[in-house]
């Protein structure tokens, strides 16, 4: 598969609200997009930084994945998404090479990026998200 760049980092927080205030205040960085993932039970804000994004990740629904993950882990750095041009070949290829698969088939992540993430356990415990924007084509 062919990585283009980081496309963001997913970091689950308690609180958009609160957590906002250090990446705005002290990093200087500017949110500029909330929005609610109904089907992943999260809010989430963005923030840019060169071509790479910061996605704050606060859970609606104690029941949902980043609920879970601050009650088992904590608030902290929850995923790691790479950019391709292709994420049906690149899933296909991740596969191919033994990789467990979250999501064999992409779906509909927040601002409307193709995603699917792969298995932490075949990632060094690295939960990895591939994204591909279909938009900008
Ligand atoms: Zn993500």
């Amino acid at each position: 598969m062919e990585i283009t760049h980081i496309e963001h980092i997913g970091i689950a927080v308690k609180s958009i609200e609160e957590s906002k205030k250090y990446y705005e205040d002290v990093l200087g960085l500017k949110c500029y997009s909330i929005e609610e993932v109904k089907d992943q039970k999260v809010k989430t804000a963005f923030f840019m930084i060169g071509q790479t994004k910061i996605e704050l990740l606060e859970s609606t629904d104690t029941e949902g994945p980043i609920g879970k993950f601050i009650e088992k882990k904590g608030e902290g750095i929850h995923h790691i998404a790479f950019a391709t041009n292709n994420i049906e070949d690149a899933l296909k290829d991740a596969e191919s090479k033994g990789v467990r698969l979250v999501d064999k088939t992409p779906r509909k992540g927040a601002e409307g990026l193709d995603i699917a993430f792969l298995h932490p356990k075949s990632t060094m415990g690295v939960l990895t998200e591939l994204c591909e924007d279909k938009n900008k084509k």
